[in-house]
């Protein structure tokens, strides 16, 4: 939910949602753009590469013509998998030769977050179109240069937000819009786990920091699309309490609060030392609503209290229809030439926040 998704009416909300739901469930919408499926290769061939690799399968408009990964035998298995050709497989050092593939349209960099800045703007060099993983990056300028990057060679970068194209968060926001809970006066919301030992994670050169660039900016996001507004005032801590070796680099803990413009007050909680179901819960005049597993690939819970009504739903879908779900969405706007809903300047915002959010916890990022 980008600005414009952020600030908009009723009715402008309903269009979005439509189209994003359109983009989801009419299988013959791109056929009537006349395109054809968009090519995408897959960067870093990790867990969460093999989620949008098997959501590729399902959507209607993506396909996969292109891997690159530092394991030759870890993408040739990819490779026989997907269908992708020898040539189409690249590794990080020839990676710029994938200008000269016709069948690869856009990128999925699913790579440590210190590593999404690179390839994305050699990405864009090489004229492919960019959906790149959450955080954008690990600051701000590295996020400022890396939209540079995609205006200048005129292709599109999307940040893969992919809550922003889920149908309970979206029913959450609507219910919000709608008035459903009168005036909205306090969110809460929390997303952390206990992380293991080794992890490009907490190697703060990768990651950038803790669990606030890695989970916690689940619940700042939706902070943000929830309210529809961009947060005015922060404040936060950041503790670490296991000195067990895993924290050496990074911070265990991070809570901070956050002031909106209409008086809204939302407090988050993220972690790497405990296990914390993602949630959100939010309170208004008329009502509350709460959504459990809000950020993970399947379980999504929407409960709601409100005037006369409860509302207690359990979305079906499994994974890995959300990574479906935001394919679908990035070919649509690539055929159409259509603004993804969450493109570059979204994962800006956010990184702009989370550096506020470190430094009024005393943490230099
Ligand atoms: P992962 O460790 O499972 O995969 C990372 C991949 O990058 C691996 O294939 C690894 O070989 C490769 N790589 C290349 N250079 C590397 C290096 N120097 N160090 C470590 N790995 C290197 O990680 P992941 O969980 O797939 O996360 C990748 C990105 O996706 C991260 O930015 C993360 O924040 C994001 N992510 C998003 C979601 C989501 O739901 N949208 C969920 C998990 C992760």
């Amino acid at each position: 939910m980008n600005p414009t998704v952020m600030n908009l009416s009723r009715r402008e909300f309903t269009r979005l949602t439509a189209l994003s739901l359109a983009a989801r469930f009419t299988p013959t919408l791109h056929a009537q753009t006349g395109s054809r499926k968009i090519g995408y290769a897959v960067i870093g061939l990790g867990r969460i590469a093999d989620h949008f690799l098997r959501g590729s399968l399902l959507t209607t408009n993506s396909t996969i013509t292109g891997l690159v990964s530092g394991h030759r035998d870890k993408a040739d298995k990819f490779a026989a998998q997907y269908n992708v050709p020898q040539n189409s497989i690249y590794n990080y050092e020839n990676f710029d030769e994938i200008i000269k593939n016709p069948a690869v349209d856009a990128v999925y960099v699913a790579l440590p977050n210190s590593m999404h800045a690179e390839y994305t703007i050699r990405a864009a060099k090489a004229g492919k179109h960019v959906l790149c993983e959450k955080p954008m990056a690990t600051n701000v300028a590295d996020c400022e240069s890396m939209i540079a990057a995609c205006k200048a060679a005129n292709v599109k970068l999307m940040i893969a937000y992919r809550c922003h194209y889920e149908p309970t968060n979206l029913k959450a926001v609507k219910l919000i819009r709608d008035g459903a809970l009168g005036q909205v006066q306090a969110i809460e919301s929390a997303f952390g786990f206990n992380i293991a030992k080794g992890e490009w994670r907490i190697n703060k050169k990768l990651a950038g920091g803790g669990p606030l660039f890695d989970v916690g900016i689940y619940s700042l996001n939706a902070c943000r699309y929830l309210t529809g507004e961009e947060p005015a005032d922060i404040s936060a801590y950041a503790s670490t309490i296991d000195h067990d070796g895993r924290f050496d680099e990074v911070e265990e803990n991070v809570a901070w609060t956050m002031k909106f413009p209409s008086g809204i007050v939302a407090s988050c909680t993220t972690t790497y030392g405990a296990n914390m179901a993602g949630y959100y819960r939010v309170y208004g005049s008329k009502g509350w609503l709460q959504v459990d597993q809000a950020f993970v690939y399947e379980g999504l819970r929407l409960r709601a209290e409100f005037s006369d009504t409860q509302i207690d739903e359990l979305n079906p879908a499994r994974d890995p229809s959300h990574f479906q779900a935001e394919a679908e969405h990035f070919s649509h706007c690539i055929q159409n030439n259509l603004e993804p809903q969450s493109p570059g300047e979204e994962g800006l915002r956010d990184m702009t926040y989370i550096t506020r959010i470190y430094k009024s916890a005393g943490i230099s990022i």
